[in-house]
């Protein structure tokens, strides 16, 4: 790997934290690899999700084996995200509760991950001064390189880079080593940070400006995922379908020759085989480009991504999604809030009409598209009128699903400092009540249109409530459960008649099995 961080650039050095060895330390092949146990616990989203299988990947990588069991850990990596409520609570919680065990097993090592550490910094070296190695959200790559380091030097590690190096994409958590939560589905980061300024949100703060990963990189990553046995992947990134426009840009402020080979190669790893079909402009994101090519690899047969950005979905990416047969039918278009004034005031980019617009379009286009959504309510200054107006749209959009949310500040952000707007919790608690109702009844009706068809599931395992079923997802990110005629494993294709559903599933009768898994499953490793 190349490292390119300039001497002292966005590094950040706290406490007693050593910090010298930052830029030359190894990114060299050791000849001394780890033993012993890990565990990876994670905090927060489908992105925190992935970069811990990336860590536990590179832990692997380096010797150490999994475990489960905490108290049998050598090394326990806590994932951290600052997005969901309480985060830090959480995390000073679990901490606490390992300074414990730390002092019963002095060698066991601590180390802290993820966005709130890239936004706390040397509070947590403050706080929990037992803490052996702190990174963040830029350098996930550098996780085993900083632990040899707390080893060799005898002192804690704390990285912080304040930005991730545009120009490395190995850099990207895909690229790293991977130990998948489910061999059969993976998640694949094509993009990293965001561009926008949602009020509410701290990821611009935390993860940095947008960086498309190249498009021949996340299509080798693809491939070997495919000949892995994966055949479900999920295209990652804070908005998504904005991707590839730094790379066009990129692109053509190098001034890339279509005519020379050489070029036209390093052009294509970049951006795709399409990058120039579009006469004048470079400049153009290429998510449609990159679901089109994604879903062409032989052995994959489900492609979803998360999240769009209503302003960014373009009729191109609807285009791909009709017509490329292993793109799911599933949008997930985050709606936030169905008041203009508040919208304006989240700086989201749109407005309600515009959100039912892009809506009708890609309803009209894709067939059989089922659409969820995430609502936030009680952002500062939402009025009575302005949460009807949520309702209003919330109920005329029909919904199969929604993350909903009650606004709670992040520290770091626009709106957490405009506490005099901050509306009683009591008031948003209720409408909230109202909010989930209209959900949970456009739920159900999307759920009951299910009823007498049959189903393409993709089994994930047992049933939680019912060990004699067997739970999985339909191509509309429906969850099925239903008895299969004989033991199943994840990753099997049936195909499922539903017989009967609810709010939050369906319920189905087994009717074949379309196709079977073939990535290998891990075995426990346990001791002696
Ligand atoms: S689009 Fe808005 S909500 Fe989404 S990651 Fe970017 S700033 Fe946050």
């Amino acid at each position: 790997m190349n490292l390119k961080y300039p001497l002292g650039a966005g590094v950040a050095i706290w406490g007693r934290y050593t910090g010298t060895f930052l830029v030359s330390w190894p990114a060299q092949p050791r000849l001394i690899t780890m033993s012993g146990k890990y565990i990876v616990r994670t905090f927060g989203c489908q992105m925190n999700e992935h970069d811990s299988e990336r860590l536990a990947g590179l832990l692997e990588a380096d010797g150490l084996e999994p475990t489960t069991d905490v108290e049998q850990a050598d090394v326990v990596v806590l994932n951290t995200c600052c997005i969901r409520e309480n985060a830090d609570n959480k995390l000073y919680g679990t901490l606490g509760h390992l300074k414990s065990l730390k002092e019963a097993r002095p060698g066991m090592e601590i180390m802290v991950a993820g966005c709130l550490s890239q936004k706390d910094r040397g509070t947590i070296a403050e706080r929990a001064p037992y803490v052996d190695v702190i990174l963040g959200t830029h350098n996930v790559h550098r996780a085993v390189d900083l632990l040899h380091q707390r080893r060799e030097t005898g002192k804690p590690v704390l990285e912080i880079l304040e930005e991730t190096v545009a120009e490395d994409h190995e850099l990207f958590p895909s690229a790293l080593p991977v130990v998948r939560q489910a061999g059969y589905a993976g998640w694949v980061t094509i993009q990293m940070g965001c561009d926008n300024s949602c009020a509410f949100c701290i990821v611009p703060a935390v993860r940095g400006p947008e960086i498309s990963r190249p498009f021949g990189d996340i299509l080798a990553e693809v491939h070997r995922a495919a000949a892995d046995g994966v055949t479900e992947v999920t295209l990652l990134g804070q908005n998504v379908n904005s991707f590839g426009r730094d790379l066009t840009l990129r692109l053509r402020s190098q001034g890339m020759s279509a005519e020379e080979p050489e070029a036209r190669m390093s052009a294509e790893f970049m951006v795709g085989e399409n990058w120039d079909q579009e006469s004048g402009s470079k400049v153009r994101p290429l998510f449609a480009d990159l679901l089109r090519a994604v879903g062409a690899v032989p052995g994959i047969r489900r492609v979803r991504y998360t999240s769009p950005h209503p302003k960014d979905l373009r009729p191109e990416t609807i285009e791909a999604m009709a017509q490329v047969d292993t793109v799911c039918e599933h949008l997930h278009l985050p709606l936030q809030s169905g008041s203009n004034s508040i919208l304006a005031a989240m700086h989201r980019g749109y407005t309600a009409e515009r959100y039912m617009e892009r809506l009708a379009l890609a309803r009209a286009g894709i067939p059989d598209l089922a659409v969820t959504t995430d609502i936030i309510l009680g952002f500062p200054g939402e009025t009575e009128a302005d949460a009807l107006a949520t309702f209003e749209l919330a109920a005329e959009a029909r919904f199969d699903g929604a993350f909903t949310f009650l606004y709670s500040p992040r520290p770091g952000t626009e709106a957490a400092e405009l506490t005099e707007k901050f509306v009683d919790h009591a008031v948003v608690v209720e409408r909230m009540e109202r909010l989930r109702a209209i959900i949970e009844r456009s739920s159900f009706l999307g759920n009951e249109s299910r009823v007498g068809r049959t189903e393409e599931v993709l089994v994930f395992g047992p049933s939680k409530r019912d060990p004699e079923r067997v739970s999985g997802r339909t191509r509309q990110n429906r969850l099925v459960h239903f008895t299969p005629p004989a033991p199943m494993r994840p990753g099997t294709y049936v195909s499922v008649e539903v017989s009967s559903a609810t709010n939050t599933c369906l319920m189905g009768e087994f009717v074949e099995i379309l196709d079977l898994p073939t990535h290998r499953t891990r075995l426990e490793v346990s001791a002696g």
